[in-house]
């Protein structure tokens, strides 16, 4: 079911609520509305489609203003007949129009029918002195002799109370073309300002009694029987801290304009969506990539490191510490630190150490202070115990830098929302090039799973969505070298939350193999260990040498030299059949310049 909320005045409260992520905000070019705008709109996420709402306006009125504010969707309020739409849709082909009509006690439905071509959507309001606005409802069973299959808006005085009566009216029949919400005055403070808390509220409440299943994390930290936080007593202050203050400030407009900010002019996003053309043509299916390789420094972990650095400062801390395996995180970290001036402390394995040299350069280049962890096997999980108990030594001033969806509460929640913005451009590139907003199927590959949660993210709870996600195999399931944690994990904790682990019997972490460095972990996040056991996504595992194979297939094909992460995703295609007209995005997670030299000895160049 989608939203629309309709009748905002001032730009800072349009700001606010545009980061609830409606799929619709309506702008009333009224002036006898208390809603009429007059404040300019600010720049509202690409996800979201702005409609300008007319009251009997003429033709070139309508038009100057969708030029202006640049509106993908226009409402028409007044007497507009089937003549005006159909000569405005001739006009603007890429416009989208929403015819309104208002019932009282009854409706003449054949009314509908002179509309049916030249609209996109119908609204149904309640009829009232002024259009809209009046918070009051109509008898929604009427509908039930919705004589039409095109799409409706439900409109007219809908409020928090309603949740009840909207879950019963979703279970009817007159509901089988309703396809968004719209609400307006009973979400206010005063006539054009918005509630955030009520219209939040309203949209959890019915998103969660929407869909059968919801795959989201729920109000105590966990996905399904995953998640949670478990975590010595000593770490409770510094995790509370950020429990109780994450959700708040990523919702502040100010926090979200830097966030975007920094995203467009340092990381470079958008990424492009790109059509893979020759690749779709040897699979024979449309293949989208997601291009995060073309981020700065080359992957999509940046995503996160900027969310986090900007959560820490607004959070008061001063220092920033970090655990690295392969390096990546380590300098995604280092970088965000050098470009906000505070100080970086990254723990990782002596063994590593030593094998990522280039990596721990970077890290000394961009200022950071590379520690390394002398006890256990001298890895990444000695590194984190070295990280957390720093972290428990330093709970006023140090914010610790988790770079996957893993860790405790809430951690793989928070990674995974600022990681979102991966599948909120998904949603509008389609849109632009496909005509629609869904993929069929969304491909990525998992290590602790935050490039897949950031792809598969808007379409979690959308099931007609086939979401797959792609463990490393190393030298093949069971041999012992591995890193597929689905196939072979069972229940346990692993760096603060309950997942999927790669054990032995008496509970003993099992070292990972993959020959791809990033997917070299033993867990998995918790988002995606309930997206196992659940089926809601597919699981694929990948050897080693079927990654390589299709890495190198790539090159070959497109000009794209891919990290070995992501060639693990794209050796999906050898595998698994689809159809000439699905849709398939793949999330290109990283550049393969850092994978150079396991690209040379591999294929021996
Ligand atoms: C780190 C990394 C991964 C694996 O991490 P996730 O959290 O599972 O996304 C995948 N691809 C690249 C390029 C990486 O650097």
């Amino acid at each position: 079911m989608k939203l629309k909320v309709c009748g905002m005045t001032s730009g800072e409260n349009i700001q606010a609520i545009a980061s609830l992520k409606p799929d619709f905000l309506g702008f009333i070019f009224y002036e006898k509305s208390a809603r009429f705008i007059t404040s300019d709109i600010p720049e509202l996420p690409k996800s979201i489609k702005k409609v300008g709402v007319f009251v009997n306006a003429s033709e070139s009125e309508i038009i100057d203003t969708v030029s202006k504010y640049d509106f993908q969707v226009v409402q028409l309020h007044g007497d507009e007949s089937p003549e005006f739409c159909s000569s405005l849709q001739s006009k603007q082909s890429n416009l989208e129009i929403i015819k309104v009509f208002s019932i009282k006690d009854h409706f003449n439905f054949k009314v509908l029918k002179s509309y049916e071509s030249v609209c996109d959507y119908f609204l149904f309001d309640t009829k009232g002195k002024l259009p809209g606005g009046n918070g009051y409802s109509f008898n929604w069973n009427i509908l039930e002799a919705y004589p039409s299959t095109k799409p409706y808006f439900l409109s007219g005085g809908i409020g928090l109370d309603d949740v009840k009566n909207i879950h019963q009216f979703l279970k009817s029949s007159a509901s089988k073309y309703c396809y968004a919400l719209d609400v307006n005055s009973k979400f206010e403070t005063a006539p054009g300002l918005k509630d955030f808390n009520l219209v939040q509220q309203f949209k959890t409440q019915i998103l969660s009694n929407t869909s059968t299943m919801n795959y989201n994390i729920n109000e105590h930290g966990y996905y399904g029987e995953f998640g949670g936080a478990y975590i010595p007593e000593m770490l409770y202050p510094n995790v509370e801290e950020l429990r109780q203050n994450y959700l708040k400030i990523m919702a502040e407009p100010d926090f979200k304009a830097e966030f975007n900010q920094l995203l467009k002019d340092y990381v470079g996003r958008p990424s492009p969506l790109y059509f893979a053309k020759r690749l779709s043509e040897r699979y024979n299916t449309k293949i989208y990539l997601k291009r995060e390789d073309l981020n700065h420094t080359g992957a999509h972990k940046i995503n996160n490191t900027i969310g986090q650095i900007l959560m820490a400062k607004r959070l008061g801390k001063k220092r920033i510490i970090a655990e690295t395996g392969a390096g990546q995180h380590g300098v995604a970290t280092a970088t965000v630190c050098a470009l906000m001036g505070i100080e970086c402390v990254v723990y990782m394995g002596e063994i590593d150490i030593a094998r990522q040299a280039p990596n721990v350069a970077r890290m000394k280049m961009l200022g950071a202070t590379v520690v390394p962890a002398l006890s256990g096997s001298r890895t990444l999980k000695d590194a984190t115990n070295e990280a957390i108990r720093d972290w428990i030594n330093n709970p006023v001033d140090t914010h610790y830098i988790i770079g996957s969806v893993v860790g405790p509460h809430p951690y793989p929640n928070m990674v995974a929302r600022f990681q979102a913005v991966v599948s909120e451009e998904i949603e509008w590139q389609l849109q632009d090039k496909e005509g629609r907003t869904k993929p069929d199927h969304v491909i990525a590959c998992v290590g602790g799973g935050s490039n897949a949660a950031g792809a598969f993210y808007q379409f979690l709870n959308d099931t007609d969505v086939n979401l797959i996600a792609v463990e490393a195999a190393g030298l093949g399931v069971h041999s012992g070298e591995s890193a597929a944690t689905s196939a072979l994990g069972k229940e346990g904790i692993i760096h603060g939350s309950k997942t999927l682990l790669m054990q032995t019997d008496d509970g003993q972490i099992t070292e990972p193999y993959s020959i791809s460095a990033g997917l070299d972990y033993p867990g998995v996040g918790p988002m995606h260990a309930n997206l196992f056991r659940t089926s809601r996504a597919e699981f694929i595992s990948i050897t080693d040498d079927e990654a390589m194979q299709a890495g190198l297939e790539l090159c070959k094909l497109e000009g794209i030299i891919p990290a070995i992460e992501s060639s693990h995703a794209l050796a999906v295609f050898k595998q698994r059949q689809f159809k000439p007209d699905d849709v398939v995005v793949l999330s290109l997670s990283g550049r393969g310049d850092k994978d150079l030299n396991t690209y040379i000895n591999y294929f021996d160049l």
